[in-house]
């Protein structure tokens, strides 16, 4: 049992920026207003998430922790509408199983808890005076298992990407205030108050933000907005071009694509804009149930809302110039 939970943690804790991103997700599900994130060594050493959303029941810890025990769906049918960005049942089960994992958490007017678990293990529980929310620390990742830590990359590309994740996600949900600190130094944090080009200005400066314009449009089955930078104001990466699906942060070509075909010639070759879009869609029309990540989605109808990208874009570039 422990072996098939630290197989399948690789599926879906394969860094650092894994752990961070399946915790931050829950606090999100969990109706957090304000998530906190610092790590020590890469996250190699420590990660912790805190935040304020609903918490967990004492009762429900265990269950919490165990693989495939999801709060989130309750029949197969709830599989064709997920609305939250967790599903699976996976994450703390996997995180847990490669690591030294502590969790206080309350829910509202409770009596709160502490457990912890380690290697898959549950070590203890005691009643604990917490406010309500829940706080994650997870320690040394991969303490159990030396192989994975032979395909991490350097600290510094690990602590990129844990950022990078930070960022995404901080775009997606402008009205979540994240604070990000490496070591207890802050490296981020986003006001919350829910104006994208704010968040903007807080995750890539006030230089980018003010250099960018706004586009909306929608159609019968999509509703998208965001910000795009000028074509004057491009990167050399499209790592700046950020895709949210429901406030899920996800990767996909056509989409990209459909993006720079509304720039059409105004960018230089090998220049790349910045970009965040925020894609609304009823569930239904998305499956997210390809990877374990969830970061590849499949979409119905993605040719109309490739179209519909191209042309918010054009139309936003056509309406500056004149
Ligand atoms: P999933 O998110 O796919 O349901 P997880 O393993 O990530 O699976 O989490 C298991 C369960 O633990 C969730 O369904 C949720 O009920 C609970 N949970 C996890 N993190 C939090 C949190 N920060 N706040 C409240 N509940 C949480
Ligand atoms: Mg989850």
């Amino acid at each position: 049992e422990n072996l098939t939970n630290q197989i399948a943690a690789g599926e879906v804790i394969e860094r650092p920026a894994s752990v961070v991103k399946e915790l931050v997700e829950n606090s999100l599900d969990a109706g957090a207003t304000r998530i906190r994130v610092d790590f020590i060594d890469a996250g190699l050493k420590q990660i912790v998430v805190q935040d304020n959303g609903t918490g967990i029941a004492r009762d429900q810890v265990d269950l919490a922790f165990t693989r495939h025990a999801t709060s989130k769906i309750n029949n197969e049918h709830d599989l064709f509408k997920v609305a939250t960005l967790g599903f699976r049942g996976e994450a703390l089960a996997s995180i847990s199983a490669v690591s030294h994992v502590e969790i206080i958490t309350a829910t509202e007017g409770a009596i709160g808890v502490r457990a912890t678990f380690s290697g898959g293990n549950k070590k203890g529980q005691e009643d604990s005076a917490a406010r309500q929310g829940t706080k994650i620390t997870v320690k040394d990742l991969f303490f159990n298992t030396p192989a994975r830590l032979k395909y991490l990359r350097s600290p510094r590309t690990e602590t990129m990407k844990i950022v990078d994740i930070i960022n995404r996600l901080s775009l997606g949900y402008p009205h979540v205030s994240f604070t990000l600190s490496n070591t207890g130094k802050v490296i981020l944090r986003t006001t919350g108050n829910g104006n994208l080009k704010q968040t903007v200005a807080n995750v890539y400066g006030r230089h980018i933000a003010e250099g960018m314009e706004e586009f909306q449009a929608k159609d019968s089955d999509f509703k998208i907005n965001g910000l795009m930078s000028k074509p004057s104001l491009t990167r050399s990466t499209r790592n700046f071009i950020s895709i949210l699906l429901n406030g899920r942060y996800i990767k996909n070509f056509q989409l990209n694509t459909a993006i720079m075909d509304g720039y059409g010639s105004k960018l230089a070759a090998r220049h790349y804009p910045i970009v965040v879009l925020a894609i609304h869609v009823d569930p239904l029309l998305v499956d997210v149930n390809v990877h374990p990540t969830k970061q590849e989605v499949r979409l119905s109808k993605e040719k109309e809302l490739s179209r519909l990208i191209t042309s918010a874009i054009s139309n936003a570039l056509v309406e500056k110039v004149e």
